[in-house]
């Protein structure tokens, strides 16, 4: 299913780097050796910009209800194959099937959305305080967007942000992630065999700072849309003020779920695990600071326990927990680990890589708890993207929310409690982009905006019809009739 060698899309059609470098992608459950994609450099990216840039004026001129006709189109053969794209997804970072099918459907559900935007994509139209003369607006394009998105879920990474920038009437140029090359190939073959025209969807593969960073930097590139970690997004920031271009920015977060001492302490505990762990913590919302009332902390951090010594590592639909997405990643989480417990935080769970013999040799990190960590420490304050949650305890509500809101990031938050009043305070005052009662920290959907405050990104929301407002510019037309010539 993943090829041995994976190419760019340019211009609608297949291209190696101009370098004829590779770079390796390797199996995140086995360690192994998977594929070998494009390592592009400036020169690639140049010339996917071209093409994006020769293409967009035709785009453009397509009306959107065309566009959104041919987005469908893209968004049925999706459905037709979604179980190869599932398994892509699986492969590619670990995940288990099923997980990999689902995160499809995910992706399939933000392109229906998107595709149906054609028919939409409204304006206003609004008074005016000068005789025969009437105000509107309306969308236009913004150009060619540059497009850099993370591993973690890469199906729903791609849809997230192609469909918004095509049905906008842009091109695009994707900046796959180095360690899901396939996927993002697969939707540019889906795209391809859909009738999308050539050049409107570019997809280039390579690492960040020589793909990634060139995309950011290039003058053709009119709104760079970025989903990755809070450093690189403001490298992107910095680098594209320069020439002012549009930026949105999805980031990282440390995100808070308080148990109150009027939660359901078992449904609470089933989405801790759930936030903290699934998807082996690699969400931008993954549950990572649980903040939990004192009255309940012992029996609840017992639950938890008891209940993590149930979950199951492994890439298959009966696992809880998969392999995070390459060493590095692990490789950094083992040394947080390491050092806060220099610091004194007592790991209640898990903790090192796992040693089973059918995981040890993949990128696989046992799913950990730990407490007896300060607030303003490093592991507090930095995204891990793995599954580590730290827990606090504090006296009440007020000190929950403080907690919760003492964070560099702001991306979500959840509460648990069965009190009306806690859960509408909560949501009222926790200073995060999305805020949840009774369940995860995650699971936003395609039809809603989705970003966070402070360091989780830059004020953008996409998706949604919020995303409309990112590929697009607004323009305001005046028009003044002659009455004279009635
Ligand atoms: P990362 O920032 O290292 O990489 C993300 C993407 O940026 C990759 O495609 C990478 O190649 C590219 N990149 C790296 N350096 C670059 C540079 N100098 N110029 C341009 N592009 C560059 O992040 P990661 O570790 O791969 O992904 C995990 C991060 O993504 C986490 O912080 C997570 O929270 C975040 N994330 C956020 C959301 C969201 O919607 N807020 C969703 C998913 C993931």
């Amino acid at each position: 299913m993943i090829p041995e060698r994976i190419l760019n899309w340019i211009n609608g059609e297949e291209v190696p780097a101009e370098s004829g470098e590779w770079l390796e992608k390797y199996d995140p459950h086995t360690g192994d050796l998977q594929s070998h994609a494009a390592r592009s450099r400036e020169v690639d990216i140049s010339a996917a910009v071209e093409a994006g840039k020769r293409a967009q004026p035709a785009w453009a001129d397509t009306p959107p209800v065309q566009r959104g006709l041919i987005l469908h189109r893209i968004v049925r053969l999706m459905q037709d194959y979604q179980q190869d794209i599932g398994d892509i997804v699986a492969a590619e970072t670990g995940k288990g099937p099923t997980a990999g099918y689902g995160e499809t459907g995910g992706a399939i559900q933000c392109g229906l959305f998107y595709a149906s935007e054609g028919q939409r994509l409204y304006g206003k139209t609004t008074t005016s305080g000068v005789e025969n003369k009437y105000a509107m607006t309306v969308r236009m394009p913004v150009g060619v967007a540059g497009l850099i998105i993370a591993a973690n879920t890469p199906i729903a990474n791609v849809a997230w942000k192609v469909f918004p920038a095509l049905i906008c009437g842009n091109a695009a140029v994707l900046k796959a992630a180095e360690d899901t090359p396939a996927t993002a190939w697969m939707f540019g073959k889906i795209a391809k065999e859909a009738g999308l025209p050539n050049g409107v969807l570019n997809i280039v593969q390579g690492y960040g700072p020589e793909a990634g960073q060139p995309l950011v930097e290039h003058p053709d590139v009119d709104i760079i849309s970025f989903t990755g970690s809070t450093s690189v997004g403001k490298l992107v920031q910095r680098l594209a003020a320069d020439r002012l271009a549009k930026v949105s920015l999805e980031l990282g977060g440390k995100n808070p779920l308080v148990v109150c001492d009027d939660a359901d302490l078992d449904n609470a505990a089933r989405w801790v695990l759930l936030s903290a762990f699934s998807n082996a913590g690699q969400r931008c919302a993954a549950g990572s600071r649980i903040i939990i009332f004192v009255s309940v902390y012992d029996e609840f951090v017992e639950m938890l326990i008891e209940r993590s010594r149930q979950l199951r590592m492994g890439n298959t639909d009966n696992d809880d927990l998969g392999p995070v997405i390459n060493e590095r990643q692990l490789e950094n989480m083992l040394e947080a680990v390491k050092i806060a417990k220099g610091e004194g935080a007592r790991i209640l769970y898990g903790g090192e890589r796992a040693t089973q013999p059918d995981l040890a040799s993949g990128y696989y990190m046992q799913p950990t708890l730990m407490d007896n960590v300060e607030p303003k420490a490093e592991i507090s304050c930095t995204e891990l993207f793995g599954p580590i949650a730290i827990l606090y305890r504090v006296a009440g509500f007020d000190e929950a929310l403080a907690l919760a809101n003492d964070s560099p990031y702001g991306l979500t938050s959840c509460i648990h409690t069965r009190s009306i009043h806690r859960a509408m305070r909560f949501t009222e005052k926790v200073y995060t982009g999305v805020a949840v009662v009774n369940a995860a920290t995650y699971g936003s959907e395609p039809h809603m905006p989705f970003g966070g405050t402070r360091s989780s990104g830059n004020g953008s929301r996409e998706p949604g019809t919020e995303a409309l407002d990112v590929y697009s510019e607004l323009k305001d037309i005046y028009i003044n009739t002659l009455p004279e010539h009635l």
